[in-house]
């Protein structure tokens, strides 16, 4: 299959010879056709599978050959990201499918001015990225029209309400016209995605790329069980041990960033951090140097580093693991994308045993132990399991009361900590916010 057989035009096919896209990947060739035949969609792909190109494709062909001219302040397709550097990075995609196409493009989002941004729309856009929080200050002081609006995606929508924008769509959703086309992309299809896509969506083609919920397979996953004061010191051993050129750390916490990032340049490692607190400018540096691998370790929390796309990323290292167990799918989508093979570890301390048997349990598989000499846990990690079982430390068996007693039969179920069970998750590890309820915000971590 061909780019040329999917029905794209010559000047996106030159496109993507430019850009040495030679075979389309799944979720390309399921979901170009459709979108060219005006179908909604609704699609579960991960990051790394390729799906800017399978909706930002067929969205520039249908805006170049179909409708009238965009007129001042009005915006004819329009793509909902969760974050700032998702906006740039899919600005940035579509920039370069469009390169041949007379289309104006453009990305808008929060903690820059909004002046330019107003300047640059008054002469109307064919397409728009946009964060959702800056695209509605936007529309409220008019410079921003959606009365020529064709097709709305909702891109890592999953994303979206994890960061509670879940008003803000309410609210944009209200201001677009009912007649449109509408393209969900989400890495996993919770119930409350489900129930925004029904709102959201009329008779969507279901494209589903991965088993759901399932990381990527390419990526090879293991654990090394530490004490929590520990884990700096155990990340530089590793380092070193491993030779690790460029590594992406992901932190819990903005203060989790900073002080593994001091820890490690005082040992003159030359390692940055991103986080909500630091200025746009700031972050978009950090992530300049590390991509022209200038930056040899960099720390990020889950939000700053949405969305980046680094090729060749062989490594991911969890600091920290994440408080939502899907955010570890699009933690280790950042390695082993486009086919290559990755690396993931994580540093896992008795706090995290909760975690990680939600995260287990989400990829149905039994995460590799590894233990590290000199580093083991004083507190001990129970052992966890893909059916959610966390196995604590079994008790001592009480002394039969008479002879021939059960000993070992009594104790807690032991598990082999190798073996991947498919077993499918039966509860909800955490509660996410409710679609178009004003839930609590968290949208600087
Ligand atoms: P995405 O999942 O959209 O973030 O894309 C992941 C990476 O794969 C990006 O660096 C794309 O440029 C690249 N990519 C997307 N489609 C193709 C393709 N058909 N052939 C080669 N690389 C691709």
């Amino acid at each position: 299959m061909t780019f040329a057989t999917l029905g794209l035009i010559e000047p996106l096919l030159r496109s993507l010879e430019t850009l040495g896209y030679q075979t389309p990947t799944p979720v390309q060739a399921q979901a170009i056709p459709a979108v060219l035949a005006g179908r909604d969609l609704m699609a579960a792909a991960q990051t790394g599978t390729g799906k800017t190109a399978g909706f930002a494709l067929p969205l520039l062909q249908l805006l170049a050959m179909e409708g009238p001219k965009v007129t001042a302040n009005s915006v004819r397709a329009l793509i909902l990201v969760p974050t700032r550097e998702l906006a740039e990075q899919v600005h940035e995609a579509v920039r370069q499918y469009a390169e041949n196409l007379p289309l104006r493009t453009y990305a808008v989002y929060g903690g820059v001015s909004i002046n330019p941004q107003m300047m640059k729309l008054r002469s109307g856009v064919d397409l728009l990225v946009a964060t959702p929080g800056r695209l509605l200050d936007l529309f409220r002081q008019n410079a921003l029209k959606f009365n020529q609006l064709q097709t709305l995606v909702l891109d890592e929508a999953d994303r979206m309400l994890d960061l509670g924008f879940s008003e803000e769509l309410a609210n944009i959703y209200r201001a677009l016209p009912k007649k449109r086309q509408t393209l969900l992309f989400s890495a996993t299809f919770s119930d409350d995605i489900r129930l925004l896509a029904g709102q959201m969506l009329n008779d969507p083609l279901t494209v589903e790329v991965s088993p759901r919920n399932v990381a990527a397979n390419t990526v090879k996953q293991w654990i090394v069980t530490v004490d929590k004061k520990r884990k700096p010191e155990l990340f530089v051993h590793l380092m070193r041990k491993g030779k690790w050129k460029q590594v992406l750390v992901f932190a819990k916490t903005r203060n989790g960033v900073d002080a593994l990032v001091e820890k490690l340049q005082g040992l003159g490692i030359n390692a940055d951090g991103i986080h909500g607190d630091k200025p746009q400018a700031t972050r978009q540096r950090a992530l300049d140097r590390f991509k022209a691998s200038e930056v040899q370790i960099l720390v990020a929390t889950d939000v700053a580093a949405r969305g980046l796309d680094i090729e060749d990323l062989a490594l991911v290292v969890n600091f920290d693991l994440p408080i939502v167990a899907e955010d570890y799918i699009h933690r280790i989508g950042r390695t082993g994308r486009a086919g290559s093979t990755g690396e993931a570890i994580s540093l896992v301390c008795a706090d995290e045993v909760n975690l990680l048997s939600a995260i287990e349990m989400l990829t149905r598989q039994t995460l590799k132990r590894q233990s590290e000499p000199d580093f083991e846990p004083e507190h001990r990690v129970p052992d966890t399991d893909a059916s959610g079982q966390v196995v604590k430390k079994p008790k001592k068996p009480k002394k039969p009361k008479a002879s021939g007693g059960g000993g070992k039969r009594n104790l807690g179920k032991w598990v082999d900590s190798g073996e991947a069970a498919p077993v499918e998750p039966s509860i909800k590890p955490v509660r996410k916010v409710p679609v178009f309820n004003t839930g609590p915000r968290k949208r600087k971590p």
